[in-house]
């Protein structure tokens, strides 16, 4: 059964094609359901790469419009890829009541660290920033606003070999997953990336084996996210390069997020 719940469009300002390309993508490669996740705006705050909160209104409305046009040939969903911070609560409350969206990913890009500064995972300068920020994930997934934690490995693109600090970051994640009974993502971005050099060899910056390892076993459901950002990503080659690495490492891949059958 194919699914993508992780779908951007030409409103994030980096992406390209429209919510009906991508539609008309999914319907192409026999996709049963399509939930669209573009970067969510904030309302006091512009973090860039993504579209301003009045947009926001117009993104919903065109999604709903082809949730009806195309009723008889897929289901969709629709979404937001957003950073957690608790002062914006309020926020998420709104988005999934009164603004009409579906469901939320959690995208922690960046985070507010103990100093009240805005840190973005590209930014660390050495992996004793992981656990604080491995502790903003797991706030972010004991909301409860979030039905998937995005790429929750993509902090290990930053160019330093595993260590402890590392193996304490999973930890704090996988553990809250657990928890919580949210969705990790393995993303496929990290796949489309290719591997690169690292201090202790040569890997993917990020889907991390070591991280998988540790869910492996675990009780998690395990979604593929496409996080395409032109139709054509939608299911490439790339995407079932990821499933097999996910059966490969005995993951408990689930397809449809919103089906009870998957509830843990
Ligand atoms: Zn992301
Ligand atoms: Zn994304």
């Amino acid at each position: 059964m194919r699914t993508n719940f992780h779908t951007h469009t030409y409103r994030c300002n980096h992406a390209w094609g429209t919510e009906e390309d991508y539609v008309l993508e999914a319907i192409k490669n026999g996709l049963f359901v399509l939930g669209f996740s573009d970067h969510g705006p904030f309302p006091d705050r512009d973090f860039g790469l993504r579209m301003q909160y009045d947009e926001l209104a117009d993104y919903v409305g065109t999604i709903n419009e082809l949730k009806e046009r195309f009723a008889d040939r897929l289901k969709i969903y629709s979404g937001l890829e957003i950073e957690y911070h608790k002062k914006y609560n309020d926020y998420y409350d709104f988005l999934l009541k009164e603004g009409g969206l579906d469901y939320l990913v959690l995208g922690q890009h960046n985070y507010t660290d103990s100093y009240g500064d805005i840190r973005y995972i590209s930014s660390f300068s050495g992996t004793e920033d992981y656990p604080e920020y491995a502790e903003s994930v797991a706030e972010a997934i004991e909301s409860g606003f979030f039905k998937i934690a995005a790429h929750p490995d993509i902090f290990y693109k930053n160019p330093f070999a595993w260590d402890e600090n590392c193996e304490k970051a999973a930890d704090i994640i996988i553990a809250a997953a657990e928890r919580n009974k949210i969705c990790l993502e393995v993303n496929a971005n990290g796949f489309r990336r290719g591997k690169s050099y690292f201090p202790d060899g040569m890997r993917f910056q990020y889907p991390v084996d070591r991280f998988w390892k540790k869910v492996r076993g675990k009780n998690i459901n395990v979604t593929v996210g496409s996080d395409c950002h032109t139709a054509e990503q939608l299911w490439d080659h790339h995407i079932d390069a990821v499933y097999k690495y996910c059966k490969d490492l005995r993951l408990n891949i689930i397809y449809d997020i919103f089906s009870k059958e998957n509830d843990l």
